[in-house]
């Protein structure tokens, strides 16, 4: 609706003769069409400022918001344009809640309010697509010895465009052989985001010279794309691929997949990620915030 222009801002009322004056109720000074009321308008400026992928756009010229969101949409980054998308209809809808008087968010709050409420968006995607299938393991389980396993997991943190991998090795007493956190920029899509963790696990079992390894993440289509004999052919079939020929290095690697509820270690190392600046690795330990879920998974171990 934005992008065709057909939303009733005060001057598509004028056109169609319900209000005579378009003049902006929020800054008074310009007419007040969709680009206006979305993106130009003092009023939202600083919104949008706090959006950081999208602060080198308040500078340019649009004509339209169409003209806007074609910009955005070029940057080829799923997380950015959903973003995007989010923040337009919640400012939209603010605008309206002003206009009738009923409860606005302050602007402040707007930015967060968005990343907070698509974060909730994806989990809830995640959770029915996985509900789907027949049997998948909630519980985390230690590989049978001498074999070693690898959760992975990644994190995004769209308000800072980057995003978390989190990786922890464990032998088949479920102790941590080593853990590790890195921030990374934030790729185009979550399964891309997830073939990287699932590379960056591979990568560690080799620098920790494990040769028998399970790489276990949350993400069916990426395990099921590692299991495939074919090529993969999806925009991040190349790390796919790289991270197969690097799993062709090890002696003996599998694929596993496992619901989120099973995966909390690998999950807190990816969150973790958020705060630094440097990869972090632990050898033979873990960074206290996961710990509980070591325990965790460890206490309900067969014996
Ligand atoms: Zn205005």
């Amino acid at each position: 609706m934005a992008a065709n222009d057909s939303l009733p801002t005060k001057k598509n009322l004028q056109r169609r003769k319900i209000v005579t004056d378009p003049t902006c109720d929020q800054c008074g000074e310009e007419d007040e069409d969709c680009l206006h009321a979305l993106w130009g308008c003092q009023s939202v400026k600083h919104v949008w400022w706090d959006f950081e992928c999208c602060r080198k756009f308040i500078s340019e010229r649009f004509v339209s918001f169409r003209d806007l969101f074609q910009g955005i949409l070029a940057q080829r980054n799923q997380h950015m344009a959903e973003l995007f998308a989010y923040m337009g209809w919640s400012l939209w809808y603010n605008r309206n809640a002003k206009r009738v008087g009923s409860t606005s968010l302050p602007a402040e709050k707007i930015f967060n309010d968005a990343v907070e409420r698509l974060q909730e968006f994806h989990s809830v995607q995640d959770y029915s697509i996985q509900d789907d299938v027949v049997v998948h393991s909630t519980q985390w389980r230690p590989p049978p010895h001498p074999t070693y396993k690898i959760n992975f997991d990644g994190a995004t943190f769209i308000e800072s465009d980057t995003a978390g991998l989190g990786v922890v090795a464990r032998d088949s007493d479920g102790m941590v052989i080593a853990s590790l956190s890195e921030r990374i920029s934030l790729p185009p899509t979550v399964a891309d985001l997830e073939a990287l963790a699932c590379r960056r696990a591979i990568l560690f079992a080799l620098e920790l010279g494990l040769q028998d390894v399970v790489f276990e993440g949350d993400s069916e289509v990426i395990i099921k794309h590692l299991k495939a004999e074919q090529p993969c052919l999806t925009a991040y079939g190349h790390i796919i691929d790289e991270a197969r020929s690097l799993s062709a290095r090890l002696r003996q690697a599998s694929y596993s997949h496992i619901r989120r509820k099973g995966n909390k270690v690998a999950d807190q190392l990816a969150k973790l990620a958020k705060s630094l600046y440097e990869p972090r690795v632990w050898m033979e330990d873990i960074h206290s915030n996961a710990l509980q879920y070591v325990f965790h998974d460890r206490g309900v171990m067969p014996v």
